[in-house]
């Protein structure tokens, strides 16, 4: 039996393109609320797809989003994970797919783009690579021999996962226009290139390799939009400005990725 890992965020459904959707601070808890029923509509449309080639697969889908962005009554299929890291124990499954996914912080006119922290980090350099989710996470996969088959999101996350992934296949639900600008797919719409494009993917998973291009050591640069707080310190920490710091480790998954 086949076993999939969904990693899922908020910011990628089409029909999102402002933080008053993924923030539940900002004063617009219902806009959050609605946010999640459309990412709920794309996982389950990935769902689908994986299970018209795999029927029978087991799989696995983590709510990624920080402050919480999938219901777990609203999966048709599944396990639904919250709790924890469990995308860094990936041994075991045969493929990882990203849905509503964005792009690294940075990236011109991509909508809600961000690395982490939208409110506190500038960007991350991996060994002196621009990265962002996307590619840390389908790092601490092919580290532990995991394909990152599928990316759905926006037109630049999916540029993104082919900077790192060129054989990935990705569904483009929304194009970028701006930091909170989208021209979007209607919601079936969204849903058909979803399912489409995840079926295609784990069709062709056997060809697609698992990423380990960036290799240990690792250094992660770390900038911050403004100085923090709080300094981290300790062994493998060195701080090159008030808000640049770098953290070495042999692990991929010792580091906040
Ligand atoms: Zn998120």
């Amino acid at each position: 039996m086949k076993s999939f890992f969904v990693l899922t965020d908020l910011e990628g459904p089409a029909g999102v393109d402002s933080f008053t959707q993924t923030r539940p601070g900002d004063g617009f808890p219902e806009r959050v609320e609605a946010a999640k029923k459309l990412l709920a509509r794309e996982v389950n449309a990935c769902i689908e797809g994986i299970r018209s080639v795999y029927g029978d697969a087991r799989i696995d889908v983590w709510d990624g989003h920080g402050p919480g962005g999938l219901l777990a009554e609203d999966l048709a299929y599944g396990n639904y994970l919250r709790e924890g890291q469990p995308y860094k124990r990936l041994e075991g499954y045969d493929a990882l797919l990203f849905v509503g996914q964005h792009a690294m912080a940075g990236t011109f006119n991509a909508p809600l783009n961000h690395t982490y922290s939208s409110k506190t980090v500038a960007y991350y350099k991996l060994n002196g690579v621009f990265i962002g989710e996307f590619g840390a996470r389908a790092l601490i996969a092919g580290t532990q021999g995991v394909p990152t088959v599928f990316l759905s999101g926006d037109d630049k996350a999916a540029l993104e996962a082919k900077l790192f992934v060129p054989e990935i296949e990705t569904a483009v639900v929304k194009w970028g226009r701006g930091v909170e600008a989208a021209v979007h797919l209607d919601g079936d719409e969204a849903c058909r290139v979803v399912r489409e494009g995840a079926a295609r993917a784990v069709r062709r998973m056997a060809d697609i390799p698992p990423f380990t291009a960036i290799s240990a050591p690792y250094v992660l640069e770390i900038r911050y939009l403004n100085p923090p707080q709080k300094k981290q310190q300790g062994p493998g920490v060195e701080w090159v400005d008030d808000r640049t710091v770098r953290l070495q480790r042999d692990d991929i998954r010792d580091l906040p990725v």
